[in-house]
């Protein structure tokens, strides 16, 4: 994805930054603890789509 994209791309709960993650690619937001999945490298930015991540799996996507 590119990278520039990402830069413009907020969440549409929070309007906060989100963070790419890959295998599965979503992008992800820490502050509401969501993760929004692309469909054909086309990110999904809506509520409904999101699924609600636990703390641990926010953990797992820190470097
Ligand atoms: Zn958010």
């Amino acid at each position: 994805m590119d990278k520039k994209m990402l830069d413009i791309l907020v969440c549409p709960l929070c309007n906060g930054k989100l963070s790419l993650v890959n295998s599965p690619q979503q992008l992800i937001c820490r502050f509401d603890r969501l993760s929004f999945p692309f469909d054909e490298d086309i990110p999904v930015l809506l509520a409904e789509k999101s699924t609600a991540l636990t703390a641990e799996q926010l953990e797992q996507f820190d470097e």
